[in-house]
């Protein structure tokens, strides 16, 4: 949960930093961007701020705006009936990004958020830089962490389902709640 004050900050922020990545974003389409708590009521440490350009049934684009040292908590997309799950392609615009994947550890310059460890399975650390990209299959488990100074990434990707996502932390709801 976070506060209406928090949110409406957190969007501002983002929308800035979409548009000194040099991508266009209307006034009137900012209300798409949403700012993800994960339920974890702690948006600087855990969470994302999401802008879609488009989602349809069997495509989707969005770009993904992170402050500095925020992270995306730790996820894959699962299949769902016939449907393998969602491959998504990241691409960073700005800013340095660390990806987290299965593998040997080798966690250099990302730092797992406090007392979350046991939810940051993936060990292997890869650094990406802007014009770097990455496609990631479905189930692979993944988290992104930007670096000090923040940074944007498109993630374009197959059946967008974001509800179905599974993560490891138990305690993520994908849902943003607002206090009152
Ligand atoms: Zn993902």
């Amino acid at each position: 949960m976070i506060s209406i004050e928090q949110y409406n900050k957190a969007k501002e922020k983002a929308i800035i930093m979409i548009r000194n990545a040099g991508i266009k974003v209307r006034d009137d389409e900012i209300k798409h961007l949403e700012v993800a708590d994960f339920g974890l009521s702690n948006l600087d440490q855990e969470g994302a701020q999401i802008f879609t350009f488009f989602s349809t049934e069997r495509v989707g684009a969005k770009v993904i705006a992170l402050f500095p040292r925020q992270t995306l908590p730790e996820h894959w997309h699962p299949p769902i009936g016939e449907n393998p799950g969602k491959e998504e392609t990241v691409r960073i615009i700005e800013g340095t990004v660390y990806v987290g994947l299965p593998g040997e550890d080798n966690l250099k310059d990302s730092i797992l958020p406090n007392k979350k460890k046991d939810y940051y399975t993936c060990r292997q650390e890869v650094v990406m830089k802007p014009g770097d990209q990455m496609t990631l299959e479905p189930g692979t488990k993944h988290w992104f962490q930007s670096g000090d100074e923040g940074a944007v990434l498109y993630s374009f990707s197959t059946c967008v389902t974001d509800v179905k996502d599974q993560f490891t932390d138990p305690g993520v709801g994908r849902i943003t709640q607002l206090e009152e």
